[in-house]
């Protein structure tokens, strides 16, 4: 017989962490993960450098259908606090763009921080171990503790009086991601906003793509934004073209916000009022149109905006100054506002994270404790979805630290 103050399914970000804390807060953990390495997507994340946390994090970095549901744990466990978890490890990082935290020698610092952490909380980790059900048994006491769950694991059965949900999202099944956490939420009747990919490239029609799949690797600064008035959300970052569509960081930051079935807007040249610079160059210049684009944009894309002029029914492969003031608003239009609509996206096998899962408002946001008592979800099961720039990270510190917390206060 196994007995625990608390099982916690899933080593992870979330998992690993809330565990090192509980067990530093005096409580019996079992730490179970179905793979055998831990923190895999720690291992994987930032180009392998983890972008850990952001230094800017605020709750509007996250999306999540109840987005007040964050704010608690973000203020009580901040990347400030983060910060000073690896300082104690002696982990040396930089900072690299707009806040965002990246460790200097390897993201292999944060999972050894997590593991160490782990042991002075003198946490059991079984690995792999699989869980194939969990009952919830508040009436019979085991051994010494009055267990509240049942788990059967291929290790045995395992009696809790709490269980921790923190096997994270469906993004990148190749290393371990499952369905178990919605599972679970299904079982004890706990609600779910239906999860979909983010942070994610999206694809067109191929038919529709084929004049920009030839720009595939440009990559150019760009404004891209969706929805319309107070639903408007824009990002001033990176494009990438793909052979497929587009990705690179601000189509990640919008496909988390895009729905299907609606356009996407891109400004290409975000710094400059492209209308005026060409009405300009008209009156003083006799170059190429696609000269005098290629000061604003690379030179490929300026090429391929031009020969798009005759499908419209406009000759941009001209001198600037034999083109008509109406053909070249257009031009300016098409490049300043271009609306396109994409077909989908790269799916869970591309996503960085998922969007969606346990429905906030089930769970306490003081404790994430839900609504099933002894039950807990936190880091990327729940329907919080970080920005791009290490508020996915954040969020798992914030909740498991929030969740411990919670844990201990319950336990002890
Ligand atoms: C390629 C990539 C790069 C990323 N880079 C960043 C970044 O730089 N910064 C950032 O903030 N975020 C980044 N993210 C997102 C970030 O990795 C996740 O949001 C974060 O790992 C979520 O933590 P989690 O603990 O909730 O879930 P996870 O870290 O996914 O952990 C879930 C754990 O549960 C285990 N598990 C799943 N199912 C079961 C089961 N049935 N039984 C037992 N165990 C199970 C898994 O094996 C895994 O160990 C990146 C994601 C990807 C895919």
């Amino acid at each position: 017989m196994h007995n625990f103050d608390v099982t916690i399914i899933g080593a992870g970000a979330a998992g690993l962490f809330c565990a090192g804390v509980a067990g530093q807060l005096g409580l019996k953990v079992l730490l179970v993960d179905h793979s055998e390495k831990v923190a895999e997507k720690i291992r994987i994340s930032g180009g392998g450098r983890c972008n850990f946390t952001n230094r800017d994090t605020t709750p509007a970095n996250f999306i999540s259908d109840n987005p007040r549901f964050c704010r608690s744990a973000l203020s009580r466990y901040s990347p400030r606090d983060f910060i000073a978890l690896l300082e104690k490890h002696g982990v040396t990082f930089h900072e690299k763009h707009k806040g965002q935290l990246f460790c200097d020698r390897s993201a292999e610092d944060i999972i050894q921080v997590l593991l160490a952490e782990s042991e002075a909380g003198h946490v059991t980790r079984w690995q792999p171990c699989s869980v194939k059900n969990i009952r919830f048994s508040a009436s019979r006491p085991h051994g010494s503790c009055a267990s509240s769950y049942e788990i059967d694991s291929d290790r045995g059965t395992i009696h809790c009086a709490s269980v921790v949900v923190a096997t994270g999202g469906l993004s990148i099944p190749k290393i371990g991601a499952t369905d178990f956490g919605y599972r679970v939420a299904k079982q004890f009747d706990l609600p779910l906003i239906t999860p979909r990919p983010a942070l994610v490239p999206l694809t067109f029609d191929e038919a529709a793509w084929a004049p920009y799949a030839q720009l595939s690797g440009l990559s150019l600064p760009v404004k891209i934004e969706v929805g319309s008035k107070k639903d408007k959300i824009a990002f001033l970052e990176d494009l990438l073209f793909t052979h497929r569509g587009l990705s690179g960081p601000g189509v990640l930051q919008i496909s988390s916000y895009w729905q299907s079935g609606t356009p996407i807007r891109l400004n290409l040249a975000p710094d400059t009022d492209v209308a005026d610079l060409l009405s300009r160059a008209k009156a003083t210049s006799r170059k190429l149109i696609a000269n005098e684009l290629a000061a604003l944009v690379p030179s490929r894309l300026a090429d391929t905006w031009v020969a798009q002029g005759a499908a419209l029914g406009h000759n941009w492969a001209r001198p600037i100054n034999e083109a008509t003031d109406k053909s070249l608003a257009v031009l300016a239009e098409r490049l300043s506002n271009w609306a396109l609509s994409p077909t989908g996206t790269e799916g869970y096998r591309k996503a960085e994270v998922t969007a969606g899962g346990v429905d906030t408002r089930a769970l306490s946001s003081q404790t994430m404790e839900s609504k099933q008592p002894g039950l807990y979800f936190i880091g990327e099961v729940v329907d919080v979805t970080g920005w791009l720039g290490g508020y996915n990270f954040q969020w798992a510190w914030a909740s498991a630290f929030a969740c411990a917390k919670g844990l201990a206060a319950k336990a002890l």
